[in-house]
């Protein structure tokens, strides 16, 4: 797991360096401690401490306290994104670690995302070849009672038949033209046509019933 920015600059920004940046003068103070007039409060005099062994701060007037990097936040008054984003940039923190940390959740997505499309295409194909297979078989399905005819005013009566049959031709060649957006559309217009004749076979089913009745 790599380090996030805030904990690189944890690591790395002591609550000195942080009152230099922010321009704070700190007085001499005495062992751990420097005392300073406080950045965030008009301060007559020194009510502003930092503790170099814990790398914290506080104001004795009600400025409350915190770490090196909420106090840089309160005195550049920005967000600790941000104010993160520019201790980096000041102290020449390379973030080569968080680039780093960057790259490799976004080559994580990267695989994601293929793992998603190889899935969705194998889906996709699947479908496709379903749906050629139901095409064939309706075709040849249809077929059958227009080649039985001996005479044209026979061929008539199968009229719808031989419309739908050249529709499913069109809809064959789409779905094995090679360009995916034709190939969706094929798909698309190929469950149209299996819906339809589910319905035709539903009602047929129910006049078959009412006949045997
Ligand atoms: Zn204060």
């Amino acid at each position: 797991m790599k380090a996030t920015l805030m904990e690189l600059i944890k690591d790395r920004l002591t609550i000195e360096e942080a009152c230099e940046m922010a321009g704070i003068q700190l007085g001499k103070g005495r062992g751990n401690t420097r005392t300073a007039r406080c950045p965030l409060h008009d301060d007559a005099s020194p009510s502003f401490i930092i503790y170099l062994d814990s790398n914290r701060w506080r104001c004795f007037s009600g400025c409350g306290h915190g770490d090196a990097i909420d106090l840089l936040s309160r005195v550049y008054d920005i967000p600790i994104s941000q104010t993160l984003h520019r201790i980096a940039n000041d102290l020449g923190i390379t973030t080569s670690e968080q680039q780093e940390s960057d790259r490799q959740k976004q080559r994580i997505e990267k695989q994601r995302q293929e793992r998603q499309k190889a899935q969705a295409d194998k889906e996709f194909e699947s479908a496709v070849t379903k749906a050629v297979h139901f095409l064939k078989s309706l075709s040849d399905e249809l077929d059958k009672p227009i080649r039985a005819c001996t005479t044209p005013w026979q061929v008539e009566k199968y009229a719808d038949y031989i419309h739908l049959t050249a529709k499913i031709e069109r809809i064959l060649d789409d779905l094995v033209s090679g360009e995916r957006q034709i190939r969706e559309n094929g798909l698309l217009a190929a469950r149209r046509v299996l819906f339809i004749v589910k319905e035709a076979r539903g009602k047929q089913r129910d006049i078959d019933k009412t006949k045997t009745a």
